[in-house]
């Protein structure tokens, strides 16, 4: 599959999506906002972005995304919010989460005086650490044994594959480096 027929779906109901789809223009591959169940259906891969989970929760039935995205099988990826969602468990009720990675999440996790920094993650697949931003930041607790652990801060789980479906707790499209959004193309839409 070639990058230019390649299509990535980006859930664009709220939150961090504009950065995610200037990424992938960056590295050359076409994109599609996400508002309607049925636009999912060409793309080659989704995701879903940051943001505030308990809004796209809700914003998921509304636009009745809910179903599709639960029953999508090709590649997807969710980044903070957008992993929350993805997880099997949240602690917060007011969020339903799409049950498609065997892993808990707790929202917040980090408290209110560090609610956002910038950490190093270390990765499995590359020596370079990767510069990240987290805002609100989950925390990925209690994976199931079949989750790989892509990427750790001082050893603690921030990113994650578990099928073709990776989570991060950070913000990969907040920075100039492409080495997180290259992995999912490569490892996981192109392979
Ligand atoms: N705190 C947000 C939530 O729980 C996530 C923050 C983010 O996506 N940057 O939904």
């Amino acid at each position: 599959m070639s990058l230019k027929s390649t299509t990535i779906g980006v859930l664009g109901l709220q939150g961090s999506f504009v950065r995610h789809i200037a990424m992938l223009d960056k590295l050359g591959v076409q994109t599609k906002q996400i508002r309607y169940p049925n636009e999912i259906d060409n793309c080659d891969g989704l995701i879903l972005p940051g943001g505030e989970s308990t809004t796209i929760s809700k914003l998921l039935d509304e636009m009745k995304l809910r179903e599709r995205i639960q029953k999508y099988n090709r590649p997807m990826f969710g980044t903070c919010a957008g992993a929350i969602l993805l997880s099997n468990n949240s602690d917060d009720p007011l969020v339903h989460t799409l049950n498609r990675v065997p892993i808990n999440t707790q929202r917040n996790a980090y408290g209110r005086q560090v609610e956002s920094f910038i950490a190093s993650v270390d990765l499995s697949f590359d020596k370079k650490p990767f510069n990240a931003v987290f805002i609100r930041a989950p925390k990925l607790l209690q994976p199931g044994k079949e989750v790989t652990v892509l990427g750790t801060i001082n050893g603690e789980i921030v990113f994650v594959q578990y099928e073709n479906i990776l989570l991060s707790t950070f913000h990969p499209e907040l920075t100039d480096d492409p080495r997180i959004h290259s992995y999912f193309i490569k490892q996981l839409i192109r392979k």
